[in-house]
């Protein structure tokens, strides 16, 4: 007997090695003992050729797999697409539930969405009702576990058989999502699986491990999706934000992956740091749930922690968009093998591992939603009503928002309200409010009162006070203010029955052309509307020649008197390579593709300002730009250009690597980025030449540091005093606290503008609302016309910052124009692109690259 034991022993001990040393461990390794499966559902080898775990799933074989599921369980699983992502990869969505379920599956929904509506829920039946939980996976491409833990979910959920399952199925309907981000966990998946050794090599240093630039984080245009869930510039929000408010789910999981060293998180997260919109009962929901989620690890000998490092604050993230929509947010993150297996602190961690941990906690997630159920849908019903009566006490009654002079933006804004379900209507009557004026037509109108009450005073509140000081991401996203769009808060006395208008549900159409028929003089393009870049650049690239106003002027169009401000572009019709009739032709076509009034001129003089003919309107050339990407830099930062220019303005840009820049002739760009990153690969000489040819150089954030520090630009560099007092002894427990105090999250600051300077062309109000989440400060420059745009004493709108760092941004220059030989540095402290949704600061952005060149940066200083 001793012997045969031995013998049992050393067997087991061979089959540990084997599977540790080949690493693929078959479906028992995951999945719960003592399920039979349904034999008709294939198993995940079967479709995508290798076992779970073994390589990294490639979305498209994820998809392929979701497909062969869906097929073989049509009575189960109903496989939709909610759309493409911008590599036309298709996003799917699986409805699993109960073949009886499927059969009402549209009556249920509707039933179900009937819980947020306060109107309509209070005769529903939840006995009977099924819980809603989305699940989903990997909205970080290179936090792989999610996604290929998707693998096992769908077929655990199609496959297991008996009792449990069924009253599973029966009493929920999931959601699924096997990948959130299917470019980024493309581009990853193809990163890892090219370098892994058929003897896993587990060295963290090795190429497996350490990603080349931008990485799979992101999507296509190198954007972090887990911040997107609110402004929703990216077709794959949008995409889903359609299925979410189809469904309003219950539940929201979101899987992702922390550093190698850690364990396992769950959530509640730290309870200082929840989003003061959020009702309480949701933490004590997600308390209840992580008693299910600790259960299932403990049982499988994992690891975890709760209510410290991550937060439910910003709503633009997966874990906390459902906070604000009567639905709970989970995060889930699992310590990242990055590859296949790799040395860590705790020892080797292996890929398997990290998918069953996510496995595990998918199924305690619907085992809570299944116990759960009545707990959850009675809260979604209770939010809403709640928010009901809120709303109904709430001092602010309506928003009124729009810019007469910004169609396309005011469209922009509207759009997005209307991705989140929030009633818009057209302003009946123009109003004054805070200072503004607000016409018919142009203007609208967001009553508080409407369901999404809490949601529309995430979108529009400023926030000052906090519980905490400390931040897993920013601090502020006040929309109006970010978009750049005046708005005013209107309470019971300014909102009455004058104002509010019918209901707006026109999708934004683009209404343009020329008005006044074929000039043989000249056109006017106003600079104030959104899309005015893109129109000038799709001019200027059919070869018309352009010019820009530096001074303002009136003239009488239609047979009224109407004011020009700067910036607005003068298209004379004589001295152009094309017929008048070709150019009308084109200017037509091109106003009427982006929405704008271009105005046909008959005469050349002014009622008051320079005249047509004046050297005040400065002729511009086209942009041919290039931006420093690779290495050292921010793919946020360099994404948001990218997306800026190629996606809103249709205007190319070439990405240089720092080597390629080194290499290249550089006379056929005019125009060069350089966003937040270290360029110490970069030839400083040659970058210097360049500018003093005629370049325009435009740096953002740390790039206008590197560049002061490298001598290129004399930007003076302001200094922050240190977080802590050297004098005083502090505890160390309170450390990360302090330190992290001190840290530049992200706030909204209001910079003072000289609508003169061809910098704010095409801004209206001498002021504007600037995203800073970074520590760079600049001192105003000494030439008295190069500081376009600056902080004055009382500059913080909305946000938390610490008094250190608000003492340093008071007073400092947000923009400032250097002249180098004859070329042109702007430094620009702040990010004017922040996650593609600050269109406040899109204007500064493109006038930078427009009319760099046009600056007159001599000062004769005594
Ligand atoms: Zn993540």
């Amino acid at each position: 007997m001793p012997q045969r034991f031995g013998m049992k022993k050393m067997f087991l001990f061979s089959l540990v090695f084997i599977a540790l040393s080949t690493h693929a461990q078959e479906l028992g390794y995951y999945l719960p003992d003592s399920v039979k499966y349904n034999p008709a559902i294939p198993k995940p080898k079967d479709i995508i050729y290798h076992e779970v775990g073994e390589w990294h799933i490639t979305h498209d074989r994820l998809v392929n797999y979701m497909k062969s599921v869906a097929t073989a369980a049509p009575d189960r699983v109903k496989l939709e697409t909610m759309g493409l992502s911008y590599e036309n990869r298709p996003q799917v969505l699986l409805i699993i539930t109960s073949p009886k379920n499927h059969q009402n599956l549209e009556q249920i929904r509707q039933q179900h969405i009937q819980l947020s509506d306060p109107n309509k829920s209070a005769s529903l039946n939840i006995e009977n009702m099924p819980a809603v939980v989305w699940i989903g996976h990997s909205i970080h491409g290179n936090e792989p576990s999610g996604a290929n833990a998707a693998l096992l979910s769908a077929y655990y959920l199609a496959a297991a058989q008996g009792p449990q399952i069924e009253a599973l199925l029966e009493n929920v309907v999931i959601l699924f999502d096997p990948s959130f981000n299917p470019d980024g966990l493309q581009r990853f998946s193809t990163w890892v699986n090219q370098h892994k050794s058929k003897n896993l090599v587990t060295d963290a240093n090795s190429r497996e491990f350490n990603e080349v630039w931008p990485g799979g984080r992101f999507n296509h245009y190198w954007f972090d999706l887990n911040r997107d869930w609110l402004p929703a510039v990216h077709v794959e929000s949008q995409n889903r934000l359609k299925w979410f408010h189809l469904w309003k789910p219950n539940i929201l999981t979101d899987h992702h992956e922390q550093g190698s060293n850690a364990t396992f998180f769950f959530q509640p997260g730290v309870p200082s740091r929840v989003n003061p919109l959020t009702p309480e009962k949701n933490q004590e929901l997600t308390t209840k749930m992580g008693k299910y989620h600790a259960a299932f690890l403990d049982r499988i000998g994992s690891l975890y922690f709760t209510k410290e490092n991550y937060d439910d604050f910003y709503y633009g993230k997966g874990s906390t968009y459902p906070d604000v929509n009567g639905a709970i947010g989970i995060l889930f993150e699992q310590a990242s093998s990055r590859g296949h297996a790799q040395q860590t602190a705790n020892g080797i961690l292996r890929f398997p591992f990290t998918i069953k941990n996510q496995f595990t906690t998918a199924l305690s997630t619907l085992e809570a939603a299944k116990s759960l159920r009545k707990e959850f849908l009675s809260f979604q019903r209770d939010f809403y009503k709640t928010v009901q009566i809120a709303a109904g006490a709430a001092s602010v009654k309506a928003y009124v928002f729009g810019d007469e002079k910004d169609k396309g933006k005011t469209a922009e804004f509207i759009t997005m309200l209307q991705r989140h379900q929030i009633d818009v209507y057209e302003l009946n009557n123009a109003i004054k409010a805070d200072g503004n004026e607000f016409k018919r037509g142009t203007s609208f109108v967001v009553p508080t009162a409407q369901t999404q009450h809490q949601l529309i005073r995430a979108i529009f509140e400023k926030t000052l006070t906090y519980k905490d000081s400390l931040f897993y991401d920013i601090t502020a996203w006040t929309m109006p203010l970010a978009f750049g769009l005046s708005y005013a808060e209107l309470n019971a006395t300014g909102f009455n029955n004058n104002v509010l208008g019918k209901k707006y549900t026109e999708t934004a159409t683009k209404m343009g052309g020329v008005q006044g028929g074929e000039s043989n003089y000249a056109y006017l393009l106003e600079w104030t509307e959104l899309y005015a870049p893109a129109a000038l650049y799709e001019l200027q690239n059919s070869g018309i020649s352009t010019r820009v106003a530096t001074n303002q002027f009136s003239m009488m169009i239609d047979g009224n008197s109407k004011k020009f401000s700067y910036g607005t572009i003068m298209i004379p019709v004589q001295q152009q390579n094309n017929t008048g009739a070709k150019m009308f032709e084109t200017i037509n076509k091109v106003a009427q593709k982006y929405g704008l009034a271009i105005h046909s001129l008959k005469t050349g003089s002014v009622t008051s300002g320079s005249d047509i003919g004046s050297s005040r309107f400065a002729a511009l050339s086209k942009p041919s730009v290039a931006m420093i990407t690779g290495a050292g830099v921010n793919p946020l930062d360099a994404g948001e250009v990218w997306h800026l220019l190629d996606q809103r303005f249709n205007i190319p840009i070439s990405h240089l690597e720092p080597a390629t820049f080194n290499r290249v002739d550089l006379n056929k760009y005019n125009t060069l980025i350089l966003v937040s990153g270290t360029y110490a690969d970069l030839n400083k000489d040659k970058l210097k030449t360049w500018v003093q040819g005629g370049g325009n150089l435009i740096l953002m954030e740390e790039a206008v540091t590197w560049a002061a520090q490298a001598g290129i630009s004399n930007v003076v560099i302001k200094k922050t005093k240190g977080a802590a007092d050297s004098t005083q002894m502090l505890t160390y427990v309170d450390k990360e606290q302090i330190e992290g105090a001190q840290g530049m999250r992200g706030a909204i600051f209001r910079a003072e503008i000289d609508l003169s300077h061809p910098l704010a062309y095409g801004y209206t109000q001498p002021y504007a609302s600037l995203f800073k989440a970074n520590k760079v400060y600049m001192e105003k420059s000494k030439n008295p016309f190069a500081t376009p745009f600056y902080y004055k004493n009382n500059p913080l709108q909305s946000g938390w910052v610490s008094k250190q760092n608000l003492d340093v941004v008071k007073n400092s220059a947000a923009v400032i124009v250097s002249g180098l030989g004859s070329g042109k540095i702007i430094s620009i402290a702040d990010n004017p692109n922040f996650r593609g949704f600050w269109l406040g600061g899109s204007k500064l952005m493109m006038n930078a690259i427009f009319f760099g060149k046009i600056i007159d940066t001599g000062f004769a200083a005594e």
